[in-house]
């Protein structure tokens, strides 16, 4: 990781660098909110990338705080993914993880600071009473007839309801602002309610859980946040979050900034969404590799540093924020090209017969597995009396312009001999069973006698060929929007009905040797075809497995 990586200007970049000049802080402090609701997605990427490339940019500090204020939703297993996301991202938060519920105790004596100065009360609406009360965007709300109640009545049923006095749903603590308010959100905003739901943490110790709006501002202000960057959709609660601050006797005055949320094109960027479609079996778990989750893209293959560019490359403003699918593989290639080893896999294999083979004129070559990185190492490759090739790389009629194998024709074998092909064995229905080829002994490193061989094609010797199983990924959805698709009817269609039913395909392939002495999660460009990965949970060195991570070249509009 290197400052590079994050110096690109933005408005939020202006604002903390004006604010160090002018002493207003002397570091920064931001922060990464997750709700542990569900497995990060690409969006959460960039939002990581943002907070944490910032503090690192200046020398500050981020903290990772799950903001678990939603007990039915959340679970400590998306707490262990969020955090172990995090850090293969490559940041590490400051001291240990925090937690809102870490402050329920805190977050209570706020509210009674807010009753004793008048400013909370509790209320008995129904919530159907509530959204009556409430008015629209163009109407006024109306006070609730509780509104008024005494501080010692408020602070008596507030304490009652913290005690288990009375049933889920209903009291409420609501702030007094101003029903009036063109804004809704300040329209008395509900900061308590009863639930008796068991917390991840928490157990129940609670029955009465803080709001977000209320929990998130007053968070950051307990953890001396100073600035607290969040999407664009919070915009117009700012003005509650720093209502709070300003009438509790806070710890510290952070400051709420927003920008626009990451949308990737033929993806979905929504917890909810996504857990649907794990809960309904269109997936096969949070980690599938075409799932946009961290988790899935990593299991995909995608590098730390290939999701870093991609954040980059999709910048921060306050304008809409859609990307196409090519700046985000396009990203990973980029980084891949650089790191990955290369090997040579056939995935769809001809057999190739040479018919005269001589084991003692053949020479072996040794090569490296990476032309700019020695430390890759080298294997032998050495010619067998069979190999595989490529079956696209042959055609009995090729089309205009083919530059590979046809009956007759010569082509080089990467990093080995000139061969020609003299016949193709063919069944009754004129299927290709195999090839018969010869191969020129003169050609080994040096250009045929008289004539120009273009096309080079990838082969493996059958002697030393491993079998591995290949899982080929298309892209997960049909629609560039799927989530955004409106029927006849105006309604929203639901997004899996664009779901891609040929996003996945598993095949056997032919791969080299090396692969039986691979990890988990080793990464190679199987030349010509594509970036693979060995799968991070069924590949073993026995039974190879790899996943498609990327082509080599941007097919995505096609
Ligand atoms: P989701 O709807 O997927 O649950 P969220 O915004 O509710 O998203 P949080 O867990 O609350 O998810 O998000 C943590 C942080 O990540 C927030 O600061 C949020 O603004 C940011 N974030 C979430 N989605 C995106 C996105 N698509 N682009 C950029 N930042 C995002
Ligand atoms: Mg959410």
């Amino acid at each position: 990781m290197n400052h590079d990586e994050f110096a690109d200007n933005h408005f939020i970049r202006t604002i903390i660098e004006d604010d160090l000049k002018s002493g207003k802080y002397p570091s920064i402090i931001t922060r990464f909110p997750p709700e542990p609701n569900g497995y990060l997605h690409v969006g959460h990427a960039k939002s990581i990338c943002l907070n944490f490339g910032l503090a690192y940019l200046y020398g500050g500090v981020c903290h990772l705080r799950f903001d678990d204020t939603n007990p039915e939703k959340e679970s400590d297993e998306y707490v262990r993914s969020i955090k172990e996301d995090v850090q293969w991202l490559g940041f590490q938060w400051d001291g240990e993880a925090r937690f809102a519920s870490d402050y329920f105790e805190a977050l209570y004596a706020y509210a009674e600071e807010l009753i004793q100065k008048g400013l909370a009360y509790v209320d008995e609406l129904t919530p159907e009473e509530m959204r009556e009360y409430r008015g629209t965007l163009t109407e006024a709300g109306k006070n609730s007839p509780y509104r008024e109640r005494g501080i010692e009545e408020n602070l008596d049923l507030f304490r009652r309801m913290r005690a288990g006095e009375f049933p889920d749903g209903s009291k409420t603590l609501r702030l007094k602002i101003d029903m009036a308010a063109g804004n809704v959100n300040l329209r008395d905003p509900v900061i308590y309610r009863i639930r008796r739901v068991h917390h991840h943490r928490t157990g129940d110790a609670w029955c009465i859980y803080p709001m977000y709006d209320y929990t998130h501002a007053l968070s950051d202000a307990i953890e001396h946040i100073t600035h607290s960057l969040c999407t664009l959709e919070f915009e117009a609660h700012r003005p509650l979050y720093d209502w709070v601050i300003e009438h509790v006797s806070s710890p510290s005055e952070p400051h709420q900034f927003e920008f626009s949320r990451l949308e990737l094109l033929y993806s979905i960027t929504s917890k909810r969404k996504l857990n649907q479609l794990v809960q309904q079996g269109h997936v096969k778990g949070w980690d599938d590799p075409r799932m946009p989750t961290i988790s899935g893209m990593r299991r995909r293959g995608y590098t730390p540093a290939g999701l870093r560019l991609f954040a980059k490359r999709a910048g921060i403003s306050k304008s809409e924020n859609i990307i196409d699918m090519d700046v985000l593989e396009g990203a990973v290639r980029e980084d891949l090209e650089k790191t990955a080893p290369r090997m040579m896999a056939v995935l769809n294999p001809l057999k190739v017969e040479i018919v005269n083979f001589d084991a003692a004129k053949v020479q072996g070559k040794s090569v490296p597995f990476h032309p700019e990185r020695p430390e890759c190492g080298e294997r032998e490759l050495t010619l067998s009396d069979t190999i595989y090739i490529e079956a696209d790389d042959f055609a009995l009629e090729p089309p205009k312009g083919w530059k590979r194998l046809i009956v007759g024709g010569e082509v080089r074998l990467r990093y080995g001999y000139v061969m020609k092909c003299e016949e193709a064995v063919q069944d009754e229905s004129g299927r290709i069973l195999s090839l018969k080829c010869s191969i020129d002994y003169d050609t080994f490193g040096k250009n045929p006698e008289g004539r120009k061989v273009k096309g080079v094609i990838h082969w493996l010797p059958e002697n030393t060929a491993v079998h591995a199983t290949v899982r080929l990924y298309e892209r997960l959805f049909t629609e560039e929007r799927p989530d955004a698709v409106r029927g006849a009817d105006g309604e929203y269609r639901d997004f899996v009905e664009f779901l891609n039913p040929h996003s996945e395909t598993e095949i056997d392939a032919w791969v080299e040797p090396v692969a039986n002495t691979l990890a988990a999660e080793a990464r190679y460009q199987f030349e010509r075809l594509g970036y693979f990965v060995t799968d991070r949970h069924d590949h073993t060195p026995e039974k190879p497995i790899f996943n498609r991570t990327v082509g080599l070249r941007d097919t995505w509009q096609k």
